[in-house]
């Protein structure tokens, strides 16, 4: 269980609602969170665009009963808004898409959807000034457009590399993430496509079945959540903690019919024992979850070396050595297209006063990831991180309340995330539909000011 948000709960009751109103205070709305075989959409969709692309996503959208409307026309209210500007050439092509867009805003439905759907200015052999300058100040619009957002509803972009059509599975796969409430507490971020890998699953309610999933740090908090998620899709779980928590770690697979593995992961073994454990229960290891992770927060200034030496041991030098011995092992027990998915922090993006350490594991364990992708590609594997902004645990719980209260609001959707919101991105980014995305850091974090 999350600890409560009094303070939410009290703005979303009538009472609430009009006190803060009255003062200007900030109102968060209870966020549509994923439920197995929702629909793609909970009413029409407006797709803007006349690319070839536009076209293709319309398409898609209707072969899947979404009811697509390509003119905003006056009244109807959207469910979410398909901004599509991949082929655009030059800023003022992009004047009239956006500002279509803008005159919709006014009719998205509560927890709606905004997808600009551009090209990735940091993967284009394109040197051509214009093109650079069109697609990076698409996303900047992107990232302003999600801060004016209201009741709950978010603004995300796809940039897809030079190369990369909108018909591509990780492409369509990030438009269904992002038109469903796994997205829930992703706003103004980007998902970046940079290959036509990926594969449609066979049931989109249990994409991940078949696969044997291995999560670290599972007997609690955002390591609970996420093994959850991935036996939801289907997957065989494996739940790994200290013997400490070995209590709490059975309570947690037994409930999914899965396997525990008792495990400090700093021990120099600890990728064989995986493996190990795999094969013996499985026969096979598909996807890995990197989420155990500790701080051990001071000042710099008072920082010593076992605290400083702990967050690295554990966050970072752990994955490292684990990664080898997987990558190792693949074509053995270890699936040659493993995913890799794992935690960093926006402490890791803009740093964090009395995290010195943890923000050297969280922005290590990205380069990490941007390292091991390409050698993970090469056989159809994968690996992303996510990056969590204030999620509501035990952790966060006991920050003193008024330093909580202001992390809580910092952000674009004016609450703190759910380990379920990490659970589902993470859940998104190791299915097969998401091959096509590889090596990137995806924030969820409600667009939090930190690390903006
Ligand atoms: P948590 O402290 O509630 O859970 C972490 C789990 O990891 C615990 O069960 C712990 O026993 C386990 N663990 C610690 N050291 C281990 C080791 N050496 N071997 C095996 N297991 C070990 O933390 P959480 O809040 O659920 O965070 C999970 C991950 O998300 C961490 O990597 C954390 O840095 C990251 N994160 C959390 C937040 C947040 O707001 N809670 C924000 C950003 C990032």
């Amino acid at each position: 269980m999350s600890p409560k948000d009094s303070y939410s709960q009290f703005v979303n009751n009538p009472l609430g609602a009009k006190v803060a109103s009255t003062l200007g205070l900030p109102q968060p709305v209870a966020l549509r969170r994923y439920t197995p075989g929702e629909a793609l959409a909970t009413g029409p969709v407006l797709v803007i665009g006349e690319s070839e692309g536009a076209h293709t996503i319309a398409g898609w959208l209707v072969d899947h009963r979404v009811d697509v409307r390509r003119d905003p026309g006056l009244k109807e209210k959207f469910s979410a808004i398909l901004v599509v500007l991949d082929e655009a050439q030059r800023p003022e092509e992009v004047s009239a898409p956006l500002r279509t867009a803008g005159a919709a805003l006014r009719r998205l439905a509560s927890c709606g959807r905004v997808i600009v759907v551009a090209r990735d200015p940091e993967s284009t052999d394109t040197a051509a000034p214009a093109y650079r300058a069109t697609h990076r100040g698409i996303a900047g619009a992107t990232r302003s457009m999600a801060q004016e957002m209201r009741r709950g509803a978010t603004a995300n972009g796809i940039l897809l590399a030079d190369g990369v059509s909108a018909s591509s599975a990780s492409a369509l796969g990030a438009v269904r993430f992002l038109l469903s409430g796994r997205s829930a507490y992703v706003s103004g971020q980007f998902v970046r496509v940079g290959s036509d890998a990926g594969a449609v699953p066979a049931d989109h309610a249990r994409p991940l079945a078949g696969k044997v999933a291995v999560v670290t740090g599972a007997a609690r908090g955002i390591g609970a959540s996420i093994i959850n998620s991935l036996h939801r899709d289907g997957a065989q779980v494996v739940g790994i903690d200290v013997p400490a928590a070995g209590d709490q770690l059975a309570a947690v697979v037994n409930r999914l019919n899965g396997t525990a593995l008792q495990l400090d992961i700093t021990a120099d073994d600890a990728g064989q024992r995986i493996i190990e454990h795999c094969r013996d229960r499985y026969g096979r290891l598909d996807i890995v979850v990197h989420n155990a992770g500790i701080t051990r927060d001071k000042l710099l200034a008072n920082m010593d070396a076992a605290r400083w030496d702990s967050v690295i041991a554990v966050n970072l030098a752990s994955q490292l050595r684990m990664n080898e011995a997987f990558l190792a092992d693949r074509g053995a027990t270890v699936s040659e297209q493993l995913r890799i998915a794992t935690l960093a922090s926006t402490s890791g993006i803009a740093g964090n006063r009395g995290q010195s350490n943890y923000a050297m594991s969280k922005a290590g364990v990205m380069g990490m990831t941007e390292a091991t992708a390409p050698l993970l590609a090469s056989t159809g594997g994968s690996m992303n991180a996510v990056a969590p902004g204030f999620i509501e645990t035990e952790m966060t719980a006991k920050i003193p309340v008024a330093t909580r209260e202001v992390a809580r609001r910092l952000n674009s959707l004016r609450q703190g995330g759910k380990p379920e919101d990490v659970a589902e991105t993470i859940a998104f980014l190791v299915s097969d539909e998401a091959a096509g995305i590889n090596g990137q850091t995806l924030r969820v974090c409600g667009q939090a000011i930190m690390g903006a």
